[in-house]
């Protein structure tokens, strides 16, 4: 039985799945033959997004081998971000107040909002979030970095944080200066 890996959607953990059955019946007689495994766990048959037939998923119990499936999966979003069709993802900087993030424009030209630590892609939003591997956007967005191509978020808040708390300053400044004015006190003389 050939199997792939995948994070679920649901609970954020990996799984193997079954090529489909076609048939109920036999999806759950193989899914007896693994809960009777002890080297499998997590067992349950899943209708196929399709709805033409139905997928077993299961987890190994040996916690060695359930990490190996997890750096797989983290694996494939690094290799892609970081490595293949990341270099071609567009940045561009969006700033909100002391706040920023990017707008990351993929090769299927679908637009993004990321940060060091979030994207709103569906990876993200419903895998991501709940497993802790990364989307590919975000491992393309410190390649990004790393490589000096676009400026780190962290260094744009405190650019951005320094600019405001200048224009407070001298706000604060002018109106010291007025209401001394106001009180006829000459702040350069010698108190
Ligand atoms: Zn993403």
């Amino acid at each position: 039985m050939k199997c792939s890996t995948f994070l679920s959607t649901r609970d954020g953990h990996c799984y193997y799945r079954t090529t489909m059955f076609r048939s109920l019946p036999r999806a759950r007689a193989f899914a007896r033959c693994l809960q009777a495994n002890p080297r499998f766990r997590a067992v349950s048959v899943k209708e196929a997004t399709s709805g033409t037939g139905w997928h077993v998923i299961y987890q190994p119990s040996s916690q060695a081998r359930y990490a190996e499936l997890y750096y797989q999966q983290y694996r494939q979003r690094e290799l892609k971000g970081a490595q293949t069709e990341g270099r071609c993802y567009r940045f561009e900087l969006v700033t909100r107040g002391t706040d920023a993030y990017y707008l990351c424009q993929s090769v299927s030209k679908e637009v993004y909002d990321v940060t060091e630590c979030s994207c709103s892609c569906p990876d993200w939003t419903y895998r991501g979030q709940k497993s802790g591997i990364p989307c590919k956007h975000i491992f393309a967005y410190h390649r990004a970095v790393a490589i000096q191509e676009i400026e780190a978020l962290t260094s744009v808040r405190i650019r951005l944080q320094t600019a405001r708390n200048a224009l407070y300053a001298a706000a604060l400044k002018t109106s010291f200066e007025q209401r001394c004015a106001a009180r006829g006190l000459d702040i350069n003389a010698d108190f």
